[in-house]
């Protein structure tokens, strides 16, 4: 059977920018006779918190939506992560760096990831068993990083499907390009893992077979192409929508304080408003 899902970071509010992406699941999980999953992203304890949850079922149930009892919550997969990055490192795949953004961006050259972050410039790629323990013993924070051209090397050429989201266009084959992400962080420091390990173990564990999402995960989908690979796990179909906009073209956001759907269900605005201004009616 076909399975979607919607996954938020409950690290703020949901605004209409999550209210189009879980709508647009939901049409398409109903166009494929498919199952719409409720997954929570909450890697991060520095910035997830319970009210949070809380406001993202609200907000869903408001909406209309409804979905399977279970909810998977991330923050009960790091042994699931923490195997995966095992995996990883019995490739020799990753290694672990001590660098901190100063210094990354001090050193950095101009060079810089789809989401604009300067490109990795691999301080701690050449570092030997001796200086790794010497490092772990003064405690410094580790990270750990994936040996982007060795994993290319390794995978080779990747592809995937692209199913457009307008219903009945034809499907198409997108090339990936991991390597203009540079050496990922695969595991942060301030959590034990990051978003880009967690969604692929996860998409896989709960057998998803169409990833919908923001055309501003478009390029990191690259990525998680290549950790499917690598982990021998299954490439689910990808779709990316569009982004929902303020009057100043910019996208929603919860840091730039784009008003929450808890605002507008205060301010009086309907559910059914909602569809009809992100075009579901
Ligand atoms: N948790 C991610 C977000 O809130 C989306 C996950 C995904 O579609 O891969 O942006």
């Amino acid at each position: 059977m076909p399975l979607l899902r919607f996954a938020p970071s409950p690290n703020g509010y949901l605004h209409l920018g999550h209210a189009y992406s879980a709508l647009f699941t939901h049409k398409m999980a109903l166009r494929e006779n498919g199952r719409w999953l409720l997954r929570i992203e909450d890697i991060d304890p520095t910035r997830c918190r319970k009210e949070f949850v809380t406001a993202i079922f609200e907000d869903l149930h408001w909406l209309g939506l409804e979905w399977p009892h279970d909810v998977l919550f991330q923050s009960s997969r790091f042994d699931a992560y923490a195997h995966a990055l095992e995996q990883l490192k019995q490739q020799g795949l990753i290694y672990p760096c001590f660098c901190t953004r100063t210094q990354i961006r001090n050193v950095a050259s101009s060079r810089t990831d789809p989401d604009g972050a300067p490109l990795y410039p691999g301080t701690c790629t050449s570092l030997s068993e001796k200086e790794i323990a010497q490092k772990r013993a003064c405690k410094l924070p580790v990270q750990w990083r994936l040996d982007m051209r060795k994993a290319c090397e390794k995978t080779g050429p990747l592809s995937f499907t692209e199913m457009p989201p307008l219903p009945g266009a034809r499907p198409q084959v997108r090339f990936a390009n991991p390597t203009r992400w540079g050496d990922v962080v695969l595991q942060r420091k301030d959590t034990p893992t990051s978003y880009h390990l967690a969604v692929v173990v996860d998409d896989a564990f709960q057998n998803i077979t169409h990833v919908t999402r923001g055309r501003d995960l478009e390029a990191a989908t690259d990525i998680h192409m290549l950790l499917q690979m690598l982990l021998g796990l299954p490439t689910p179909t990808y779709t990316f929508h569009r982004l929902i906009t303020d009057a100043g073209n910019l996208k929603l956001s919860k840091s730039r304080g784009s008003p929450s759907l808890k605002d507008l269900r205060k301010a009086g605005v309907s559910p059914s408003d909602i569809r009809t201004r992100l075009g579901f009616d």
